[in-house]
Formats: structure tokens, sequence, C-alpha cells
């Protein structure tokens, strides 16, 4: 994705611990609380609320409640959303240990499956990955399940002792049937797992999460009426059940028999030219997300790209006036050319100018509009051709009524 029109054409390596950190650094800066250590154990809905049962006893009230606590939610079991997909066919152990024997470098495929063992920063913990040569249960692995996985692959279990973790996940796939259930929503693992092949999970998660969080904040405020959430589920269905299919594409691909070792070099082979290369690392970096907001110019729908743009106040990225995470109109014609003055409190209208090419990725170049109203998670709600033609109805869809 080295030559995708963004400013960071790289996928980036962060371990989960840090993301975490970074968020809820970033969530400590709103007016909002964490409370950890609280398991929710189950919740009612009412025509009002939800009340939501800690294991403690304590009962919490809430108008929505989104259930984000991972694959084995007990919120969307307790809301009774199905989950169907493709039961597990094979599991790998995941585990970091300290090892006698230095490990062979890099990765290693056979017809199990990818297996790997990796020198963390400190030195001696090593970051190990084997698939198992049988499915395995879903009890917790122990140090001998990952001794014999090893000398099973290698010949050598490397003398793996001290381990901080060990643990197994599957290429079970699985997704939500419905992401919203009357005042409960699912986002992330609670709503799709998958292999994690091509590191897509988190950030699908986020997006879920991004995509919902101003659309439930305008419910709440009674801004928006509530059936703006039923576009979370139209939305973001398709691009998880589109990620499942991927991240199984992918997972087969690890499993080298000669025949797969065949696919794997066809598809190779044809990931090495362009058009192919930037439609997998599109998929995979979710950068060519279109959701379906109708017909018209190609910029509707997608992501807007962080273009440097010209403002009365000076040279201003895009993704700047995105930061307070309200929708922004952005006038790219005849200065004052845009009125929103019934949305004013809501919407900011910035007149700017920019030079430069509309390039998406994947796409390729498009033509340049007048003006893009652009929604806070960034996805362009309406293009303008110079007139306001349309403007007022994606407003209210979009930013409820005046
Ligand atoms: C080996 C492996 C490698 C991966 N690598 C990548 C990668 O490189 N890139 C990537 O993007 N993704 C990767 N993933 C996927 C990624 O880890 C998940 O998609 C992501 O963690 C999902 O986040 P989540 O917040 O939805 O769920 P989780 O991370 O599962 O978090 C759920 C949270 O809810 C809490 N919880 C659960 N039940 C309750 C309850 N009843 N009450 C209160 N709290 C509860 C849990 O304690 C947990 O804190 C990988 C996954 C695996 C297994």
């Amino acid at each position: 994705m080295s030559d995708f029109p963004t400013r960071h054409p790289y996928s980036l390596g962060i371990w989960q611990n840090q993301i975490e950190r970074i968020m809820a650094a970033w969530i400590a800066e709103l007016p909002v609380r964490i409370r950890y250590g609280c398991e929710v154990t189950g919740f009612a809905q009412h025509d009002s609320g939800v009340e939501v049962q800690l294991a403690d006893g304590e009962t919490l009230r809430a108008a929505y409640l989104v259930g984000c606590d991972g694959g084995r939610s007990a919120i969307r079991k307790a809301a009774d959303i199905e989950f169907p997909g493709w039961d597990p066919t094979r599991s790998n152990l995941v585990a970091e240990v300290e090892v006698r024997e230095e490990p062979p470098r890099g990765v290693r495929y056979d017809a199990a499956g990818v297996h790997g063992l990796h020198r963390l920063e400190d030195g001696k913990t090593y970051r190990v990955i084997v698939t198992e040569q049988q499915l395995g249960p879903s009890s917790e692995p122990t140090l001998r399940d990952l001794s014999e996985t090893l000398v099973a692959v290698f010949g050598t279990d490397f003398g793996v002792h001290n381990p901080t973790s060990i643990s197994r996940f599957t290429d079970m796939t699985r997704q939500a049937a419905a992401y919203r259930a009357g005042r409960v929503l699912l986002a992330g693992d609670a709503a799709h797992i998958h292999y994690p092949a091509g590191g897509q999970g988190l950030s699908l998660g986020v997006q879920d999460a991004v995509n919902l969080g101003w659309k439930l904040a305008q419910v709440v405020k009674g801004v928006s009426p509530e059936g703006l959430l039923d576009t979370y589920h139209a939305e973001r269905h398709p691009v998880g059940a589109r990620a499942l299919k991927h991240t199984m594409a992918q997972g087969a691909l690890q499993r080298r028999d000669e025949r797969i070792e065949a696919l794997v070099e066809v598809v190779s082979e044809l990931a090495t030219m362009d058009e192919p290369r930037r439609r997998l690392a599109g998929i995979m970096s979710g950068l060519d997300i279109r959701y379906d907001l109708g017909k018209g110019h190609p910029l509707l729908g997608r992501r807007m790209p962080d273009l440097d743009l010209i403002t009365a106040e000076g040279p201003l990225r895009v993704f700047e006036l995105l930061h307070g995470a309200r929708p922004l109109l952005l006038n790219l014609g005849r200065t004052g050319g845009l009125d929103v003055a019934p949305w004013a409190h809501r919407v900011q209208l910035v007149d700017a100018s920019y030079e430069g090419e509309w390039e998406l990725p994947v796409l390729g170049v498009v033509s340049a509009p007048a003006a893009v109203l652009v929604r806070p998670d960034g996805y362009v709600a309406w293009v303008g051709a110079g007139t306001q033609w349309g403007l007022v109805d994606a407003l209210t869809t979009w930013f409820g009524s005046p």
C-alpha cells in the first residue's frame, strides 16, 4: 500500500496493550469515566432504557447499551442475537515463553498451518505462534500442549519454559445476525470473530465504534430519530461480512500442502500486479470502504481524504477540522456560496480552497467536488456540484431536522 494516497501508506504493528493505553488516554480527555472490574451479568430492556446488572449486585440504568465484550459476548447472548457462521477447523497456540535453544528465524508453513517464534525486545522472551496438529479443546492450553506441538513441527521444543502467557485461538468465523436489538447494540468482536490473518480485527472493531458513536450521541441528545441507529447495521454488517470472507481465504492459504502451495504461487503472482495488489491492500486496510449512500460522485459514502486546505485562518488539514467530531461542510467553491443557517449550531461550515488532485485509495483520481458534507466519522455524506441541490436532505438525514 506504499503508493496509497494517504499520509500513512503502511501498516503499523502496535501491541494491543499500548493501543488500549492510548485510547484510555483519549477517553480521559472527555467527561467520560471508565469503571474497571465490573462484570455485566445481564440486562433488562424497556421502552425507555436498559437496566444493566453487575456481578456485585449493582444495577446501572442507561438509555442504550453497547456490547463491546468480545467474541463470547454475554450481551449478545442475553439479547438473543444469533451468531451464525463457521465452526473452527484448526487451532493455534500463542504464547510468551523463554527458550534454552535458539529457534530458527522466520515463519514456517506446512499442511497444519503457520508456525514461528519471534524474540521480543527484552532479548529473552519469545512470542510463539504454532498451529496444533489437531483442533484443540476449548479448555486452557498448558506448557505441555505447547511443547508437544513444537516437537511435532520443529522436532524440538527449544526447551520452552517459564511461560508468561499461553492461549489458544481458532479459525472460528461468525458474525452477529443483527448489530442492534432495540436499545442494545454490538461492536467489535462481540459482532464478528474471525481468524486473525491480516491483523484486521481490532481496526474493524474500532471502525464499528467510530461509525456508531456519533449516531448514538445524536439519538441520545434527541437531535436525530432512533432510526439513525439502523444505519449502523446497514453500513457495518457488510464490511464485517467482507472481512470474514477475506480472512477465511487468507487462512486457507496458510495450510501449505502442494496444491495450496500452487494456489499461493498463483495468488502471489497476481498480487505483484498493481490492480489486484491495490484491491487487496484496500480491503485489508479498510481504506476502500464505501457505504451505500446512493448513486452519485465517487466520494459519496467514502472516507474523506486528508487534504491540505487553504482557509481564511491559513493552511489546515481536513482531519484537523474533524478532531472535534462535528459534522463538516467544506465549501470549496465561491466563498459564502452555501447556506446552512438552520444547522449552523450543529454543522461547521468552512470555506476553503484546495489546489491538488482528488485521489482515493484503490479508485484513483476523481473529479474535484465544489463542496462536501463530511460526517463525524470522516465519511462523505453529500457532494456538491456547485449548487445546494440535495444538501438539505443530506443534512436532515444525518444531522436531524433543523
Ligand atoms: C492471536 C491474535 C492476533 C491478533 N492480531 C491482530 C492484529 O494484528 N491486528 C488486529 O487488528 N487485530 C488482531 N487480533 C484481533 C483483535 O485482538 C480483536 O479483534 C480485538 O481485541 C477485539 O476487541 P474488542 O474490544 O471487540 O474485544 P476484546 O479485546 O475481546 O475485549 C472485550 C473486553 O470485554 C470484557 N468483557 C467480556 N465480558 C464481559 C462482561 N460480561 N462484563 C464486563 N466486561 C466484559 C473483557 O474483559 C475485555 O476487556 C488478533 C487476535 C488474536 C487472537
